[in-house]
């Protein structure tokens, strides 16, 4: 086992991207099937159920979804419930798995009527796919050329009308025709410890685990507003339950688990600790350029905008101001400094 500072970005324990442990058949079990069973994103939740109900009615395919937020939040298993209550099928597949026109064609061809396809990162579909898909979307419709030079000719396949529910971390980066293409941009907020602490409940009960409020509490408060880190803190936490207790995961076994995962009491870990430590005391509390910023600390800088950035701005800890990033007097006093400076100007958080 490597050290955690040591750790790559994909085996931190906080990473709310899928690792290695975050095995199908676990992720597949906690998945909520039906809208009541999903925690949470209450706004989308009553938005699509009008929309899918509309949808039943008039016998068609739900319009075309774009689902955007931070990984781990519930994409995946949104876009399997759009499918479940249409009472349709769905097909997962994801931006960079279609590489040539062919499998997209494939894909599509293959679907029945009014099913769900589902495109995780959707941001990275190459052009070429990106003009395949267009009157596939508004026409249901594939056109094909057939030959080369002047003899090619154009010859258009009709496709089962479907719907496309799209998912992207990064919302910024579709091209525009793409996403005019969606009816429905939906954006996914972090999770609040309430709503995760639910969450944690119901998984414990599903995969048989004791688990009293508070400890169900403590592993919230630690989970960075996302459901998949809940769930695998909740895993982690049952091993120490199994080893150094009696198996029941309470507030103080969560704090012993959660303190030796060097994860802190709000879920920061070291690559955070890094970040602020490096804005407060490498740069006077900032501004700094997020490359700086990366650079300074040895990370890609997409890793500190995409997972660092959306947990300790909503935080509180760091503000974006046109000049750079800058350390505020919360984040001060969670590392234990002391704020002289001024209070910097906040910028809303984005997702782009
Ligand atoms: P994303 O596609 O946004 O990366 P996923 O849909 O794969 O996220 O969700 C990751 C895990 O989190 C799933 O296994 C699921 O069990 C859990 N999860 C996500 N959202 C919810 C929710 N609202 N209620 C309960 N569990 C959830």
């Amino acid at each position: 086992m490597l050290e955690t500072s040591e750790m790559s970005f994909e085996e931190r324990m906080v990473s709310p991207q899928k690792t290695e442990n975050d095995t199908d058949d676990f992720e597949v079990t906690l998945r909520p099937k039906s809208l009541s069973e999903y925690i949470g994103q209450d706004k989308v939740k009553e938005n699509l159920s009008i929309f899918i109900e509309a949808a039943k009615k008039r016998g068609e395919p739900l319009d075309h979804v774009l689902l955007y937020g931070p990984p781990g939040l519930g994409k995946t298993t949104l876009s399997a419930i759009i499918a479940h209550e249409m009472g349709v099928n769905i097909r997962i597949t994801s931006g960079p798995a279609i590489e040539k026109p062919g499998d997209l064609a494939a894909l599509l061809t293959n679907l029945s009527e009014n099913d769900v396809l589902f495109i995780d990162e959707i941001h990275r579909l190459s052009r070429q796919i990106e003009e395949v898909l267009y009157p596939a979307l508004e026409d249901y419709a594939l056109d094909i050329i057939i030959g080369k030079g002047p003899s090619a000719r154009s010859l258009r396949i009709d496709l089962p009308k479907f719907t496309l529910v799209g998912a992207t971390t990064r919302a910024g980066q579709l091209t525009s025709p793409l996403r005019d293409r969606f009816g429905m941009m939906m954006r996914l907020e972090l999770y609040s410890v309430e709503q995760l602490t639910d969450i944690i409940m119901r998984s414990a009960v599903i995969l048989g685990i004791a688990c009293d409020r508070g400890g169900a509490i403590e592993i919230a408060r630690r989970s960075r507003g996302t459901p998949r880190i809940a769930n695998r803190f909740l895993k982690r936490v049952r091993d120490f339950a199994d080893v150094i207790g009696d198996g029941k995961i309470n507030k103080d076994i969560s704090k012993i688990a959660l303190d030796r995962l060097e994860v802190d009491s709000l879920g920061l870990d070291n690559m955070d600790k890094r970040m602020l430590n490096m804005i407060i005391k490498g740069y006077g509390g900032g501004p700094v350029g997020l490359e700086t910023l990366a650079s300074a600390i040895g990370e890609e800088a997409v890793t500190l905008e995409d997972v660092c950035e959306p947990y300790l701005m909503q935080l509180g800890f760091i503000s974006r101001t046109p000049r750079g990033r800058c350390a505020t007097p919360l984040a001060y006093k969670h590392m234990g400094y002391e704020f002289k400076g001024e209070v910097p100007d906040t910028e809303q958080l984005t997702f782009n």
